[in-house]
């Protein structure tokens, strides 16, 4: 079974999100903020994070960097799931390490193709 991180500062969305993934064979653990998710990436790396943009504490972007700079034996695959779809922040997420980039709200069929080109299903 696969494993899943969803970062995300909503409740709502990461709800959501479990539902999708669990529904695609995805094991999920959840954190609220960039910071939470690094702690639980030194724990056990995931296959894949689903990456909210605006958090508090740390945001998106700076997880993902510091994320790419640590040398951990595995990365995962990281998916942005942002309202935040204009060119400069979609460049802004690959130059910091995303695989793939997803508009929110996003529904399963949406999420799994991503999933797909990302490599991960
Ligand atoms: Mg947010």
């Amino acid at each position: 079974m696969k494993s899943c991180l969803v970062v995300d500062d909503s409740k709502v969305i990461r709800k959501v999100a479990r539902h999708i993934l669990e529904g695609l064979d995805f094991t999920v653990r959840e954190a609220g903020d960039g910071r939470e998710a690094l702690a639980c990436c030194e724990e056990t790396m995931p296959d894949l994070v689903l990456l909210d943009w605006n958090m508090p504490i740390m945001g998106g972007i700076e997880f993902l960097r510091t994320l790419r700079q640590r040398s951990f034996a595995t990365q995962p695959k990281v998916v942005f799931c942002t309202t935040e779809t204009d060119a400069a922040h979609i460049r802004a997420a690959i130059d910091a390490g995303a695989n793939e980039y997803l508009m929110k709200p996003f529904d399963r069929e949406t999420l799994e193709i991503k999933l797909e080109i990302a490599g991960v299903m």
